[in-house]
């Protein structure tokens, strides 16, 4: 099991969400968050207990999640996903698994969707080629491929959505424009989420600007029916300054509590 981390919070987008973090990742990203810190940015308190699945799954009954999000690295590099996907569907919970998607052919999307995953939210870093070779270390011809194997077999129960970053240099709004071109000829109602790149000090790329964030909106809602976004991390940082702020406790091994 690679499980290696929970957070959890009562108010994310108006419901109580937690989250289970992986180790382990097939890509080399340049701007990897989680090399950073692997561990929840915004928690505000924190737990230590015996880590096990038993345990694990303990602390998500009393928790009592509305969404469950499978994420940190790369989740489906865990040999046990399936099976902890399976015991995680008894617990009446809408599991989303976040990937880079590398991994998802069409034989492990329908165990995915088998095993009790409602939504899977897949990454891409950049549209093009070489950028995304660059930028990762990998091709993203597996990722690609992978939306088109989850978009064949979603329905109301299991659905797609693809989340890009926008990162100057990388990932920019005419890129962008591209995948979403990409994305609708296999369905326009798969919906894209474009996230800002998080700056990281002593990582060569800048925080994108508000009016590329605004031109990659614009550009995939011309191809696709939903379109959102994430703010940039500098509005973040102001909006949780205000009283509205949710709350983030993390959950973490009890051989940890030392080392924080
Ligand atoms: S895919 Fe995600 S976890 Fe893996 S290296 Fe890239 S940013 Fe990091």
């Amino acid at each position: 099991m690679n499980i290696y981390h929970i957070s959890y919070t009562e108010k994310f987008v108006g419901e109580r969400m937690a989250m289970l973090s992986f180790k382990g990742c097939n890509f080399d990203c340049i701007g990897c968050i989680r090399e950073k810190n692997e561990y929840d940015i915004y928690a505000e308190d924190r737990k230590y207990i015996d880590w096990n699945f038993e345990n694990i799954l303990k602390e998500l009954e009393e928790l009592n999640p509305r969404r469950l999000y499978l994420g940190g690295y790369e989740p489906t590099l865990d040999p046990d996903l399936i099976k902890i996907i399976e015991n995680l569907s008894k617990l009446d919970v809408h599991i989303v698994l976040m990937t880079n998607g590398s991994r998802i052919d069409e034989r492990y999307a329908i165990e995915l969707k088998e095993a009790g995953v409602n939504e899977v939210i897949a990454g891409v870093k950049a549209f093009d080629r070489e950028k995304h070779l660059y930028y990762t270390k990998r091709s993203n011809e597996p990722v690609l491929n992978a939306i088109k194997n989850l978009a064949a077999i979603e329905d109301a129960y299991f659905r797609l959505q693809v989340e890009t970053i926008l990162l100057p240099g990388i990932n920019d709004p005419a890129d962008i424009e591209e995948l979403a071109i990409f994305i609708s000829q296999i369905n326009p109602a798969i919906s894209l989420f474009i996230e800002p790149w998080i700056p990281i000090a002593g990582v060569e790329f800048e925080e994108p600007r508000k009016p590329d964030l605004i031109e990659a909106v614009s550009k995939a809602m011309k191809h696709l029916y939903v379109v959102s976004y994430h703010p940039l991390y500098s509005e973040i940082k102001e909006i949780r300054e205000t009283p509205r702020k949710a709350k983030f406790i993390e959950i973490l091994p009890e051989e940890k509590r030392e080392k924080q």
